[in-house]
């Protein structure tokens, strides 16, 4: 049984009546999780978890009608029973498992099996299809501990601060950023932050999630107080006047990216951190094993290869187009024009 068809907006449920990350306006969308391609504007009505809500809420804004289920709890839609498991991507991220005559359908959305504090643990779902998300579908994509990661990023914030350099760190102002802050050691100095960041960390918080101390960069004006500071802003604000009254600095970009030779000198970077809130290769095969799937379908990232690959092995393995390719920049233009034009 089918459960779920490509159309022009996106994954729908006929049985349902609903779209799963849908990329059009649609009456009913069930969204794994706030980041822009996956959670369109002008929908009539939104299904997130409730973990998720607060951030869903403040990127699609107050008039948006929102509801929200608890991680595993199931809800009837027209018959067909819905529910959301934790997917370990971002703070409320979830998988969509979807039910009806027996057959189990799980949409992935973005994920991640490694630990993360800020947001509830990747939680493996049996079904009879799975689609699943292949940014880092490549064998090349392999993360290091993060461990080893977060040391060495605290290890270049306190070079910088003893050499009197403030250091920019740049990362997705929605997830990324707050696991950053929680791995940086607050001991070496202040956690200065960009207003896009600040905001989604204030969500954070207000979701119960427990991050160390931060600032609006803004706020911190006297050039004293700003001594030995790591400041945490989204990419959009690299080489910007925003990021220039900062005096001498240092500039890194945490990404899963950053594994790849030369995409660190594409952006005027001196240092690059492989972070990941996608899983890598060896994960990601991990993971489509552990759904005990026989059908899978492989969306916004290397469909190709990740289809071929899992061909081989005896899935029946079909890509299926995404409007999206990959993670953008997630902070609109106009948010990140305001506060650069802010006087130093
Ligand atoms: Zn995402």
């Amino acid at each position: 049984m089918t459960l779920l068809r490509l159309t022009d907006r996106g994954l729908y449920c006929e049985a349902g009546d609903f779209f799963v990350d849908p990329w059009a306006p649609v009456d009913r969308a069930v969204v794994t999780h706030a980041h822009g391609d996956h959670a369109t504007w002008g929908c009539r009505s939104y299904l997130t978890s409730a973990p998720g809500r607060g951030v869903l809420s403040l990127r699609l804004g107050p008039d948006a009608s929102i509801t929200s289920l608890p991680f595993g709890e199931p809800t009837l839609l027209q018959g067909v029973r819905v529910s959301l498991h934790p997917a370990g991507h971002i703070l409320g991220s979830a998988q969509v498992r979807i039910e009806a005559a027996g057959e189990v359908w799980v949409v992935s959305g973005d994920y991640k099996t490694e630990p993360d504090p800020t947001c509830t643990p990747f939680e493996p779902v049996r079904c009879h299809t799975f689609v699943t998300e292949s940014t880092f579908g490549l064998p090349v994509y392999r993360w290091p501990p993060q461990s080893d990661t977060f040391a060495e990023i605290n290890a270049w914030w306190r070079a910088n601060a003893a050499a009197g350099k403030t250091s920019l760190l740049y990362g997705y102002a929605l997830g990324k950023a707050q696991r950053l802050i929680a791995g940086l050691d607050h001991s070496i100095g202040p956690i200065l932050t960009h207003g896009a960041v600040e905001r989604m960390t204030a969500a954070y918080r207000d979701a119960g999630v427990s991050l160390p101390p931060t600032t609006h960069a803004l706020l911190v004006t006297r050039k004293a107080d700003r001594q030995g500071a790591i400041v945490v802003a989204p990419p959009s604000a690299e080489g910007s006047t925003w990021a220039r009254r900062f005096g001498p600095s240092s500039n890194a970009f945490a990404s899963g990216w950053m594994r790849v030779r030369g995409a660190r000198r594409r952006r005027a970077l001196d240092r690059g951190f492989p972070l990941s809130d996608h899983v890598d290769w060896p994960a990601l095969l991990a993971a489509i094993e552990a759904t005990g799937a026989e059908h899978v379908w492989v969306t916004h990232g290397f469909t190709a290869v990740v289809t071929r690959w899992l061909q081989e092995r005896g899935f029946d393995a079909r890509a299926v187009a995404t409007r999206f390719e990959g993670e953008r920049d997630d902070v609109p233009a106009a948010e990140a024009a305001a506060e650069d034009a802010t006087p130093a």
